[in-house]
């Protein structure tokens, strides 16, 4: 069942993260969603072409030539508050290019926004000695939502990469966490940053998201070989792909998983 969502208001948090508020008259399909990194497929009409109601994408797919189909774009949705009819959104906004990235910035009260979901796969779990949590811009608003589910005792290590200092965000870290932020104007590397960190005793639960290339290729052969980290205990995945909009993302994770099944 597809949610219907107003714009009621933007706040910057950082010169590239934009938080949209969002209300709905129905909030019901996040009932029961438990998922800290809960996402929503936001479905973007193209041309002007009204979407259709129900909206079934699936059987759009199956109708509609590709270039005639809506815009299909995954966001972390923040805080739902089901009774009050809110939640947020986080949106990276990364320049004219694309498509939701420059509709939230250019989002003002009234507009109007259609999401498929939530689904989700990762919350921290309470039982693990510590919690490494890695990220780009595009998988903050997910650490936040983790950080906010973790106990004032937690362990926690985040690591979070944005463009310069004015880009960081202010994120809820228990009295025993800690963040490394790493600039990319002054060269700084998620990979080397994870690499360089000093991992407590015990067992780790990761959450580590952000640009396909550096998160699949370099941070995950590290933390599973090098770090022994276990892959029950390990939620990894890209959220985009430098280069490629989200079709093309799609088919490289395609090619990824074929590699993969190949050995
Ligand atoms: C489960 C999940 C949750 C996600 N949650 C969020 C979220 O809460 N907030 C968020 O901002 N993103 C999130 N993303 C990432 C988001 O879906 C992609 O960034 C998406 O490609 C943005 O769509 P677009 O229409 O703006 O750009 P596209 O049309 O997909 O791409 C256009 C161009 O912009 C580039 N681009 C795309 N994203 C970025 C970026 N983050 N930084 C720099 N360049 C980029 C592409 O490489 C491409 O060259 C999430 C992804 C997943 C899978």
């Amino acid at each position: 069942m597809a949610t219907h969502l107003t714009v009621t208001g933007t706040t910057h948090l950082s010169p590239s993260l934009l938080r949209v508020h969002l209300r709905s008259d129905d909030l019901s399909a996040f009932v029961g969603s438990e998922f800290t990194d809960r996402y929503v497929k936001l479905v973007f009409p193209v041309d002007g072409r009204p979407l259709p109601e129900p909206l079934d994408m699936r059987a759009l797919r199956g109708t509609l030539p590709p270039e005639q189909l809506p815009v299909v774009r995954t966001y972390t949705a923040l805080s739902p508050d089901v009774a009050a009819g809110t939640l947020d959104i986080d949106f990276v906004v990364h320049g004219d290019e694309g498509v939701a990235g420059p509709w939230a910035a250019r989002a003002r009260p009234g507009d109007t926004l259609v999401a498929n979901g939530p689904g989700g796969g990762y919350r921290p779990d309470p039982g693990a000695d510590w919690h490494l949590l890695v990220a780009d811009e595009s998988a903050l608003p997910a650490v936040t939502a983790a950080l906010a589910d973790l106990g004032p005792d937690a362990v926690v290590h985040v690591v979070a990469l944005v463009d310069s200092g004015e880009h960081e965000v202010a994120l809820p870290v228990p009295e025993a966490g800690s963040v490394t932020w790493v600039r990319r104007t002054t060269g700084g590397d998620l990979a080397e940053a994870v690499a360089a960190l000093a991992f407590p005793s015990g067992r780790v639960h990761a959450f580590v998201h952000g640009e396909a290339e550096v998160v699949m290729r370099r941070i995950r052969p590290l933390l599973l070989r090098e770090r022994g980290v276990r892959r029950e205990d390990l939620s990894i995945s890209g959220y985009w792909r430098d280069g490629r909009t989200e079709e093309g993302f799609r088919e490289w994770k395609s090619a990824l998983a074929r590699e993969e099944a190949a050995g």
